[in-house]
């Protein structure tokens, strides 16, 4: 992308509504714009975040067995009145009319819909387990939406629903995504902690919560720090296998929300140099939550001899939009943000020092072209703009490397090559800076 082609509208200045970094730093970046309270557009440069979390999160679901598609945003009434829950989600919930006086909502979550097309298509054992996902925009009318895409009103969630013949099958689908959740965080690179639960208006008794450790978050967190050091199951994990041990590994730390914390347990358990007290943000959450909507909704299956049984069934979200932000609060500096290379817009700046120099503007466009032939993201800073601007903008934005482009530079027939992290530079001929970004 060429940045005077590019729609990247960043800010030198704080804007005064927003409290915390990643608000104030996703604002400046020039990645959303609220267009209401709660409600986002997603910018150019933000919607690029958008996606690579959205791609980490699928390449995980499927390595777990997870199966995509997608569903509408409205549903109607009359489907949460079979679960029951129509009425109980109160004000929440966003209830539209439509011209024929139909009454719709805009889905805050999908258990019920979900339940219908497995009820609509499913009918053996034989074809469980079966998991449901997909990402699509959530409406849940947030008392005090704050924060940004922290707590919007409108936001992206990876939701997926697990079916199984019975508990145990469910507990297997349950462990599948807390091993699956544990890989993508990390591959995102930040570090989400899966804490014991309340399960909430959903329902059932099975729930973890993984959250990420900021100041600013929402929840005050409780653990064990054993739990920071245990290791991130590998790509190779074996899905088809038991995952009992490794979920035992990660659940035998203290780890809990405020909502479930047992200060007791919690001094008896860890020894007081071990004991974090800490905040942090949900940024995923999975139930089992058994039969709670099969048996009202009748999505039942023939067992193994013939006899029709409700399926189990769990839920596992994950905030995709509200993750822009919480990887923002885990990584940035006083200059911007620094996005781990993972979920990067771009993988490189390249900053174009003088235009207008022909031997520069030529230096620039060969580079420009062979980072796009060797497929590597990148922004060129094509603008007429001082280098100290566009250095600041740089830094802002957090692209992990950047590109100098000078007549100094060239002189001596280098580049500067800027590590945005560590603050690292060196000076490359323009070949080997392609070949060090590859
Ligand atoms: P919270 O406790 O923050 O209100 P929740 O427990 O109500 O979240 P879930 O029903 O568990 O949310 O939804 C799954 C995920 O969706 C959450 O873990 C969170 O990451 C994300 N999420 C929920 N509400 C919002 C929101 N208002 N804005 C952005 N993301 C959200
Ligand atoms: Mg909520
Ligand atoms: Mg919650
Ligand atoms: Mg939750």
């Amino acid at each position: 992308m060429r940045l005077t082609h590019y729609l990247l509208p960043t800010l030198k200045e704080n804007p005064a509504e927003a409290q915390i970094a990643s608000h104030r730093l996703m604002l400046r970046a020039g990645l959303i714009r609220q267009e209401a309270a709660g409600i986002y557009a997603w910018l150019p440069l933000g919607l690029r975040l958008l996606r690579n979390i959205e791609r980490i999160v699928r390449e995980e679901m499927e390595r777990a067995g997870a199966v995509e598609l997608l569903m509408p945003t409205l549903q109607l009434a009359d489907l949460w009145r079979e679960s029951g829950r129509y009425d109980a989600y109160g004000p929440e919930m966003l209830r539209i009319r439509d011209r024929h006086e139909r009454e719709l909502l805009y889905g805050p979550t999908n258990e019920e819909m979900v339940t219908e097309i497995f009820r609509g298509y499913v009918r053996s054992w034989r074809s469980l387990p079966l998991n449901l996902y997909q990402f699509q925009w959530k409406f849940r009318d947030e008392q005090r939406p704050r924060f940004g895409v922290m707590r919007g009103r409108e936001f992206l969630m990876k939701d997926a629903y697990s079916f199984d013949l019975d508990e145990a099958g469910a507990r297997r689908s349950y462990r599948r995504m807390f091993v699956a959740y544990l890989r993508m965080f990390a591959r995102m690179g930040v570090r989400a902690i899966p804490m014991r639960a309340e399960t909430g208006p959903i329902g059932g008794d099975l729930s973890h919560e993984f959250l990420v450790l900021a100041q600013t978050g929402e929840s005050a967190v409780f653990c064990d720090r054993a739990v920071l050091d245990l290791p991130v199951p590998a790509a190779d994990v074996d899905y088809a296998g038991d995952l009992a041990p490794l979920v035992a590994a990660w659940t035998a730390p203290y780890a809990a929300t405020e909502d479930v914390h047992d200060a007791g347990r919690f001094e008896r358990e860890v020894p007081a140099q071990r004991r974090l007290l800490a905040r942090g943000i949900e940024v995923g959450q999975i139930f089992y939550f058994g039969t709670k909507y099969s048996l009202p909704m009748e999505a039942t299956v023939s067992g193994v001899d013939g006899v029709e049984l409700p399926v189990h069934g769990g839920c596992y979200g994950v905030g995709v939009s509200r993750l822009v932000g919480a990887i923002i609060e885990a990584s940035h500096d006083g200059h911007g943000i620094v996005w781990p290379d993972a979920v990067a817009p771009f993988q490189a700046g390249l900053l174009n020092l003088k235009p207008g120099d022909a031997r520069v503007d030529a230096a620039c466009e060969s580079l420009y072209a062979g980072l796009r032939a060797a497929g590597i993201g990148v922004l060129l800073d094509d603008t007429d703009e001082r280098p100290g601007a566009k250095f600041a903008r740089m830094d802002l934005i957090g692209l992990p490397w950047q590109l100098l482009v000078g007549p100094r530079g060239l002189d001596g027939g280098m580049v500067e090559l800027k590590h945005r992290a560590s603050g690292e530079r060196r000076e490359l001929a323009p070949e080997a800076a392609i070949a060090f970004l590859r």
